[in-house]
């Protein structure tokens, strides 16, 4: 649980893939707006996990209280996905 990080979504560029919300397994999103992405739960975010982001095709995601340096391995850097799961043992 985090109380001071959680995904924020720049709808500007998101491109509502679904991948965020399919892949979080900790109830973050609300999955009845799938494939749009709608942060309903963010205390159930797991501190310093970037499972969302790293995983989104666009970069569309960052962190708040993200004071890690991270930056979103996709979209315009378009670089190859970073590690950072919050090793649950789910997908992030
Ligand atoms: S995948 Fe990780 S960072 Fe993304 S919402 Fe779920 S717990 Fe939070
Ligand atoms: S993974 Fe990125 S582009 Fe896809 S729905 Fe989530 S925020 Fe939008």
């Amino acid at each position: 649980m985090a109380k001071r990080w959680y995904p924020v979504v720049d709808y500007s560029i998101c491109i509502e893939c679904g991948t965020c919300v399919e892949k979080c397994p900790h109830g973050v999103y609300d999955r009845t707006k799938s494939p749009s992405p709608v942060v309903k739960n963010p205390v159930a975010c797991v501190d310093h996990c970037h499972g969302c982001g790293n995983r989104c095709p666009v970069g569309a995601i960052t962190y708040v209280g993200d004071d890690t340096g991270w930056t979103p391995p996709k979209g315009k850097k378009d670089s190859k996905a970073g590690q950072g799961g919050c090793s649950c043992g789910g997908c992030c």
